[in-house]
């Protein structure tokens, strides 16, 4: 048996019809970017998130940039930021010249709440949050700390589309929610999309006023804005998607479980639990093992394909060499960049393949 990482194959065949004929639609109405169906997944997806607003965008990097300059962060401004992440999460940050202050992640591969505190000083105005892996960071203790020093509050929701904690869904723990639609995504385009989520009247009308150009009114321009905008094919693919989403969470669910209980190896440590399972969105499978790269070869010569999410931090890339950090900072994210192994994880997985890749596993 042959297994890939990821098979978005399947999740198009399941439903190949509806995406076409919703191709078709679009491509016969004759109107392509900022139209009828980029409003509907808008509404649709604020509804879903619980927010009153949403503006959809080009891509979840796009989503953080544009919300840090609707912010109003700039030079000068520090923004706190797990050292644990996907670098586009920091780029969000350093895009707009504001400088990223790294936390170590805590057991849970999230941002540490209790290390947060001492990294804020004067300069701080904001604390990015990351939902890594599909799990909710420690929002309680977050929030308060906001709260506090009067921060605000952006989080990267790229890889926890309806997650949730206390019954809060993603998005609403902060001033902005930030989304992306990249295709492996749990919500997922057939391109690159992105949106943000709000409660705010005036950072919603700043958004929409950057995504296009920086202009409310046609041909009158307010500020240098972007052109970052989820066009109309896009929308409309999303729309189907969005409406099965919840089964999407459900089925990711139900093969972590399958994981957690069928995988029993001293040699490989499986990812815990912050809160109760039914916050948590599996965007990822992560385990981690001090035999790296021998657990990848033996899967490999088992026809099994896995994924290290992430190989170097962002603080350590040659990007991010001008903040000076070397491999003595933030050494649990390191080690975690050194052991974490992300294995085969999909909507559309069978049976056979979750107990072949556990099988395999526990004979490692
Ligand atoms: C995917 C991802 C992004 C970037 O989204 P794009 O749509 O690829 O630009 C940002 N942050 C995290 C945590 C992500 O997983």
């Amino acid at each position: 048996m042959k297994i890939s990482f990821n098979r978005l194959d399947r999740l198009y065949q399941k439903d190949s019809e509806k995406y076409l004929k919703a191709c078709q639609e679009v491509l016969e109405s004759g109107w392509y970017i900022l139209g009828k169906n980029l409003k509907a997944f808008e509404e649709n997806f604020a509804r879903y998130c619980g927010c009153k607003y949403c503006v959809g965008v080009a891509n979840g990097t796009d989503a953080l940039i544009l919300s840090f300059k609707a912010l109003g962060i700039g030079q000068g401004d520090e923004v706190i930021v797990p050292s644990n992440t996907y670098i586009a999460t920091v780029m969000g940050i350093t895009k707009n010249m504001a400088t990223p202050i790294f936390v170590e992640p805590d057991e849970f591969y999230n941002i540490d709440a209790d290390k947060i505190e001492e990294a804020i000083t004067a300069n701080t105005k904001a604390i990015c949050v990351v939902h890594l892996y599909g799990q909710v960071a420690n929002m309680t203790k977050i929030n308060e700390l906001a709260k506090k020093y009067n921060l605000k509050i952006v989080e990267d929701c790229a890889q926890a589309h309806g997650a949730s904690l206390n019954g809060i869904k993603t998005g609403n723990f902060g001033d902005l929610g930030c989304f992306s639609f990249y295709p492996t995504k749990n919500l997922g385009a057939f391109g690159d999309a992105g949106a943000v989520v709000c409660n705010d009247e005036y950072l919603y009308k700043e958004l929409v006023s950057l995504r296009n150009y920086g202009s409310s009114k046609t041909y009158y321009f307010d500020q240098v804005g972007f052109n970052s905008r989820l066009d109309e094919l896009q929308a409309a693919l999303l729309n189907i998607r969005l409406e099965m989403l919840d089964d999407f969470i459900l089925e990711r669910r139900k093969i972590a479980k399958k994981y957690l209980q069928g995988i029993k190896n001293p040699k490989i440590e499986l990812p815990k639990l912050a809160f109760d399972i039914d916050g948590h969105v599996y965007h990822l499978f992560v385990v981690k093992t001090k035999e790296r790269d021998k657990l990848i070869d033996y899967l490999k010569s088992h026809d099994i394909e896995t994924k290290i999410h992430y190989p170097q931090p962002p603080h350590l890339s040659k990007a991010y060499k001008y903040l000076n950090y070397d491999e003595k900072d933030f050494p649990i994210c390191l080690e975690y960049a050194n052991t974490c192994l992300s294995l085969p994880f999909y909507n559309g997985m069978s049976d056979d393949e979750i107990d072949y890749i556990i099988e395999v596993l526990n004979r490692f």
